[in-house]
């Protein structure tokens, strides 16, 4: 990612999740200057770009102190579905978040996320309403955790069955599907294989010591 006049090399905005998006820069910290510190570390070169779809900012940081650096960060960082996630929902999850400009899609993208989610771990059987309702009998999922689960799948079934009532999802809504299904995949995956490789290398450092 190139700090220029224009942030290139983004993939997707991080907020409105257009592709290619133009972020042109409002601010940016004094060449060769850096921003002021005073804990006498390196300073780095700041700037700030505006998403002319959505107009929301993206700042972004330089290794040293001039801004023709490319970025080391930016902040927000763009989406990535955890690789922890198993293969077909990290791919339903990784299309949520890069449809998020089109909260239709974006909430299917989110139900389907979280159906994938559960059949990998065993509910494979009946629909996805089948599917909450047993994984909270079996307390794989708290009730709350279900409750908002059921929410999601009836905001992916109104845009996919074309409901008469209210067939679209709005864009809040659609930013909180995806967000569940986000955490549900942290839930179920992320944190299970983090700890189980934390238990992995204390064992390790015990059998070493
Ligand atoms: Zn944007």
């Amino acid at each position: 990612m190139e700090m220029m006049e224009q942030l290139t090399g983004v993939r997707r905005c991080p907020h409105c999740s257009i592709a290619a998006p133009l972020l042109y820069r409002v601010w940016h910290s004094k060449q060769g200057e850096g921003t002021p510190r005073t804990d006498n570390q390196q300073r780095k070169a700041w700037a700030v770009y505006l998403c002319r779809t959505c107009g929301s900012a993206v700042s972004a940081v330089a290794y040293g102190p001039y801004i023709d650096n490319s970025a080391a960060e930016i902040y927000p960082s763009e989406k990535q579905a955890h690789e922890d996630i198993p293969p077909v929902a990290r791919t339903f999850l990784q299309q949520a978040y890069d449809t998020l400009h089109a909260p239709d899609a974006a909430a299917v993208m989110a139900g389907s996320a979280v159906d994938a989610m559960l059949k990998a771990k065993g509910y494979d059987k009946g629909s996805l309403y089948d599917r909450i309702d047993k994984a909270l009998a079996d307390n794989v999922l708290t009730q709350g955790m279900a409750d908002w689960a059921h929410s999601v799948r009836l905001g992916s079934n109104r845009p996919r069955h074309a409901d008469i009532e209210k067939p679209h999802v709005s864009w809040e809504e659609a930013r909180q599907s995806v967000g569940f299904a986000e955490a549900l995949g942290n839930f179920l995956f992320v944190l299970t294989a983090r700890i189980e490789r934390g238990i992995l290398a204390a064992k390790a450092a015990e059998e070493d010591s």
